[in-house]
């Protein structure tokens, strides 16, 4: 079933709880005792990346393929599939950046690095790219994700609200900035995971998000993948675990 053909079709939508999160995600660059140093990302194509490596690249919490997890329920209007978990994704990966937070700063991420020759640029608001220090890149995401989520018009919770017609590219937009934080995090920070013994745990939550993203469409290969002279480095991961069947 295609997501993108499914807007306005399915009707007698469920009333989701609204599961909002009190706070606002805020921008990272503090020290605080007793968390580990930052560690500075590997240096560019000085070797495989720790995250592509066994066993780290096997490490999850369940095995297996998460074809079920990411499957429509019998009886789920599929807009508010995606939507719950959209949001369920926002949460959990705003929770993993909160613990990586304090290593990724201006210093640390001047650019928002994914690859090593890869820089994401935002678009200001006269519709230029700009580079800006990964900490920055990512609490605006952030911020903006939760305005949307906040949404009422765009997350309706009240029955007798519906979505708008613009939700699925609302949706596939949120993914691809939800996609780059977790592509700089792998790129710089995977060794900050590992110190905190967090590695199954950020495998499942970002192996879930591509086979849900790959379910409904909510991604590009192009994303994943980058361009042939600016490899995304999650690329790789995504390949590799599309050999070991996970995200089948
Ligand atoms: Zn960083």
């Amino acid at each position: 079933m295609s997501f993108f053909n499914s807007i306005g079709r399915s009707m007698g939508r469920q009333q989701r709880n609204p599961r909002r999160s009190p706070t606002t995600p805020t921008s990272a660059g503090f020290d605080s005792p007793g968390f580990p140093p930052p560690l500075p990302p590997p240096a560019p194509g000085a070797q495989k990346p720790l995250y592509l490596c066994s066993p780290f690249v096997e490490a999850a919490l369940v095995k297996g393929s998460l074809k079920t997890i990411v499957s429509l329920p019998k009886y789920v209007d599929v807009t508010e599939w995606v939507a719950v978990n959209i949001f369920d994704f926002c949460q959990n990966l705003n929770l993993f950046y909160g613990v990586v937070a304090e290593c990724c700063t201006a210093t640390s991420c001047p650019t928002m690095a994914a690859g090593p020759n890869l820089d994401y640029t935002w678009i200001d608001h006269t519709r230029k790219q700009v580079k800006l220090p990964a900490p920055t890149y990512i609490d605006y995401v952030m911020t903006w994700l939760q305005n949307l989520l906040d949404d009422e018009s765009v997350f309706p919770t009240k029955s007798g609200h519906d979505f708008s017609p613009t939700f699925p590219s609302t949706a596939k937009h949120m993914y691809r900035q939800m996609l780059r934080v977790f592509a700089h995090i792998y790129h710089a920070h995977y060794r900050d995971i590992l110190h905190l013994r967090s590695e199954p745990h950020f495998n499942s939550l970002f192996a879930h998000f591509l086979a849900f993203g790959k379910e409904w469409e909510l991604l590009d290969v192009k994303d994943i993948k980058g361009a042939p002279n600016a490899p995304v480095g999650v690329g790789e991961l995504w390949e590799k675990w599309r050999e070991l069947g996970i995200l089948e």
